[in-house]
């Protein structure tokens, strides 16, 4: 038995999901002719309260159109330090639309509206860079899984309102913090210009992310998915197994949500661990006392094939997924309480 909780992108299709695939009518989508692709978009549509939804091979795919659709080269984003578009896309912004980013230093991957107007370069300045849209993380990956407090949200509305900037919520675990929160989407749709969600973390798919938003600002999405080499064929077979995790794998987070915060609460006993971060959805991020490296711990673990991440920094990382059944739970919570370092 193996304990991957490095990822909730690890999980492998159930067999209701694989039997959801293998019945996917399907068609060329470059048409916009493939019949489950367009359920599944319309899906995301009715869910948000958006009117235009588009379906994508990955989350950074989606989230790099659109910045390319809210920005022309040179202008620049306000995002949280620890985003994931800034870390973990590869430079993107800078290379797909030329834009650069003004970095807030949020609490957990999280910014307040505040920070967001202070952040602005004033438009007829033009020494600096024009401010043009404003991201957020919801829930913050490297702020581990914290939820977004949906007021803050609605008051950096209002300053990209009064700026005319547009606003992108990265929302690859927005699911996890609906659940969490019992937060209604449609609260969600009503405020951002463009949302992108991940069908393949703890929704369960093999692969896939939904980009959403208002239909005069979503018409060039097709184009730009197009060349960033993203306009695929028969994905009904994908969108299948989107819309199977719609119906059967949102309520279920709680339970990831639960054994989380489990693992949370047996950590901050445990004399060898410094310090354990709020658990609020799937993710916990803990650090080691001084003088036990992290490598070495990790090690151990993995010697008894349970595998956790480490995020630099001396952050740790577990995240708990839909593969990750209560016979793990109980045997990674055995190893924890027994672990000498
Ligand atoms: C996983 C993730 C993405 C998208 O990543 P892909 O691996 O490209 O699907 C985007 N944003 C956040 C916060 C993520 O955790």
């Amino acid at each position: 038995m193996i304990i991957d909780l490095r990822s909730d992108t690890v999980t492998k299709p159930t067999e209701g999901m694989m039997d959801a695939i293998m019945q996917a009518r399907t068609g060329d989508d470059v048409f916009k002719e493939d019949p489950t692709a367009n359920e599944l978009e319309q899906r995301f549509c009715d869910l948000f309260g958006m009117d235009y939804a588009l379906f994508f091979p990955t989350g950074t795919m989606a989230n790099q159109a659109a910045i390319k659709l809210h920005t022309q080269p040179g202008d620049q984003i306000i995002c949280d330090t620890w985003s994931h578009i800034f870390n973990y896309e590869a430079g993107g912004a800078a290379f797909n639309s030329g834009v650069s980013c003004k970095l807030i230093d949020g609490h957990r991957g999280m910014i307040t509206a505040e920070q967001v107007e202070r952040s602005i370069n004033p438009p007829d300045f033009y020494h600096s860079p024009l401010t043009k849209l404003v991201e957020l993380e919801n829930t913050t990956n490297k702020g581990g899984g914290a939820c977004y407090d949906l007021n803050e949200i609605k008051r950096i509305k209002k300053v990209c309102d009064t700026h005319g900037l547009s606003f992108h919520l990265d929302g690859a675990r927005l699911m996890n913090a609906l659940v969490a929160k019992g937060e209604d989407p449609k609260d969600y749709g009503s405020i951002f210009d463009t949302i992108s969600v991940c069908l393949s973390k703890g929704l369960g798919t093999p692969l896939g992310t939904v980009l959403m938003g208002n239909k005069e600002i979503m018409e060039k999405s097709i184009r730009i998915r197009k060349i960033f080499g993203g306009g695929m064929r028969q994905i009904g077979f994908m969108a299948a197994a989107g819309i199977y995790a719609l119906d059967h794998h949102v309520d279920r987070m709680k339970e990831d949500h639960q054994r989380a915060s489990e693992i949370a609460s047996i950590l901050k006993g445990l004399d060898f661990i410094h310090e354990v971060e709020p658990t609020e959805t799937n993710i916990v991020i803990f650090y080691l006392i001084d003088g036990i490296p992290e490598n070495r711990f990790m090690n151990d673990l993995s010697n008894k094939n349970i595998r956790i991440s480490s995020m630099g920094e001396g952050k740790l990382r577990i995240v708990t997924h839909l593969d990750y059944t209560s016979e793990m739970h109980d045997r990674f919570r055995e190893v924890l309480t027994q672990y000498s370092p």
